[in-house]
């Protein structure tokens, strides 16, 4: 994948292509016909990629739309039997798509700042996507974003968080076990303790319960101070 865009609801990955000469479309097989070389065709990968994004999104608990669009940006390319495919676009219809896009609404928030940095720092590099983190702990953003709207919450008092968008609350407990989830994610070198989701969700008054918490959905190794939960 070459390119995020995130738009206010929906996020485009992009992969621009910039093959060159005649190519003829097979299944699954671009076929380079001067020198009969063959190209794996590079939608079936991008489609496993956005299967994959889905999954990575879902799990960070952010809620957008995934749209995937291969682009072929070489004026000189020329794909004969080429699948009418609207998520496929050819040199002739690059300035339609860009039109497309500019119209779109774009309000973006903390939210989409946070995902954004998440992403790039999340280092997703090239097919076959695996979700490998390459992340800065310290450049982070920490705190606990909602599920509704993906934006902060902040603290109502010890047992709940209210979304700072919309004002929806939601249980201390289940916003730690998606900080939890989300911090596994980002953070494979490290453990998950107390002292590590008590910094990583920011808002959550209480130490003990993050302890009850971790206690009641994972499983602590070891002893003592190197103990960690699993
Ligand atoms: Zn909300």
């Amino acid at each position: 994948m070459d390119t995020l865009i995130i738009f206010q609801k929906t996020i485009y990955l992009v992969d621009v292509k910039n093959y060159e000469g005649d190519y003829e479309f097979e299944s699954k097989n671009l076929k380079h016909i001067k020198t009969g070389k063959i190209i794996k065709d590079p939608y079936i990968q991008l489609q496993r990629c956005e299967t994959m994004f889905r999954q990575l999104l879902q799990e960070l608990g952010f809620h957008f739309n995934v749209e995937a669009y291969l682009v072929y940006i070489n004026s000189e390319l020329t794909m004969y039997q080429a699948p009418q495919n609207p998520s496929i676009i050819f040199p002739t219809q690059i300035v339609r798509f860009m039109q497309t896009l500019n119209k779109i609404p774009t309000k973006l928030n903390s939210g989409h700042e946070k995902l954004a940095d998440l992403l790039i720092s999340l280092d997703l590099g090239d097919y076959p996507f695996t979700a490998k983190p390459n992340y800065d702990y310290d450049r982070t953003i920490k705190g606990v974003l909602s599920a509704c709207c993906h934006q902060f919450m902040e603290a109502d008092g010890d047992t709940k968080l209210r979304c700072c968008k919309c004002g929806l609350e939601d249980s201390v407990e289940s916003a730690v076990i998606r900080c939890v989830e989300e911090f596994k994610i980002l953070f494979p070198e490290r453990r998950v303790t107390t002292t590590e989701i008590y910094n990583w969700c920011k808002v959550v008054r209480s130490r003990r319960a993050i302890t009850r918490i971790l206690k009641k959905y994972y499983r602590l190794c070891g002893k003592g101070r190197f103990s960690y939960f699993v």
